[in-house]
């Protein structure tokens, strides 16, 4: 499947904000936007005149981009909220953190989603005992998500699963470290998007 393979700092730049792309490096000095807080190209540091449609837009980029979709499957994800009952917007939220792959990255197995995809797409989990490589999976209550016996001494996995302390585990799963064993606990909601977004402007920008 097509996916972008630019420099992920350079996306963190143009939005402004820490995106979170490349693990460990994102929390130490090195990071990009601690150094260099301007949008990226010859007229980053200009002056800039931002209308309604170009805030909606670069909330939705932004979403796109901490998330690693791309826009044919992000608008997807929008058609599908939206046939949803409830908040369009909180709906898009919940459907992207039910991802295999964030949800392997929420639990601390891996240190960025850019990473957490590799390890699905190799072949390292299983879903209620069954082997999967396919990261857009929707999991739902009660999945039980698990680190396969051969893949347990993998370092970055070992390595992000001590990072995970200062992270944190959100709410609505269970990290059994132990096991190397993960549990969907409730369904996640609004409140468990701790990112500063604000999906509403994307739903704006898709109802044009
Ligand atoms: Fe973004 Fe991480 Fe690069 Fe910082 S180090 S700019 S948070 S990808």
């Amino acid at each position: 499947m097509a996916r972008y393979t630019g420099p992920s700092c350079r996306l963190c730049r143009r939005e402004n904000m820490e995106l979170f792309l490349k693990g460990e490096r994102c929390y130490t000095d090195k990071c990009a936007i601690k150094r260099r807080n301007y949008p990226p190209g010859q007229h980053g540091q200009g002056r800039s005149k931002t209308s309604d449609y170009g805030v909606q837009l670069r909330e939705k980029q932004k979403v796109r981009r901490i998330y690693g979709i791309l826009e044919k499957q992000f608008r997807a994800y929008f058609q599908e909220a939206d046939r949803m009952k409830g908040v369009t917007g909180e709906n898009l939220l919940s459907l992207l953190e039910r991802r295999l792959d964030n949800v392997i990255y929420r639990l601390g197995f891996a240190s960025s989603r850019t990473e957490s995809r590799q390890l699905v797409r190799h072949g390292h989990f299983t879903i209620n005992g069954r082997k999967v490589n396919i990261p857009s999976i929707q999991l739902k209550v009660g999945d039980v998500i698990e680190l396969r016996e051969k893949s347990r001494k993998i370092v970055a996995v070992t390595d992000s699963l001590e990072a995970v302390v200062r992270r944190g585990v959100p709410q609505w799963v269970e990290l059994d470290r132990d096991a190397f064993k993960g549990l969907i606990k409730t369904l996640p909601v609004r409140e468990d998007v701790t990112t500063p977004i604000q999906e509403q402007l994307i739903v704006e920008l898709y109802s044009k």
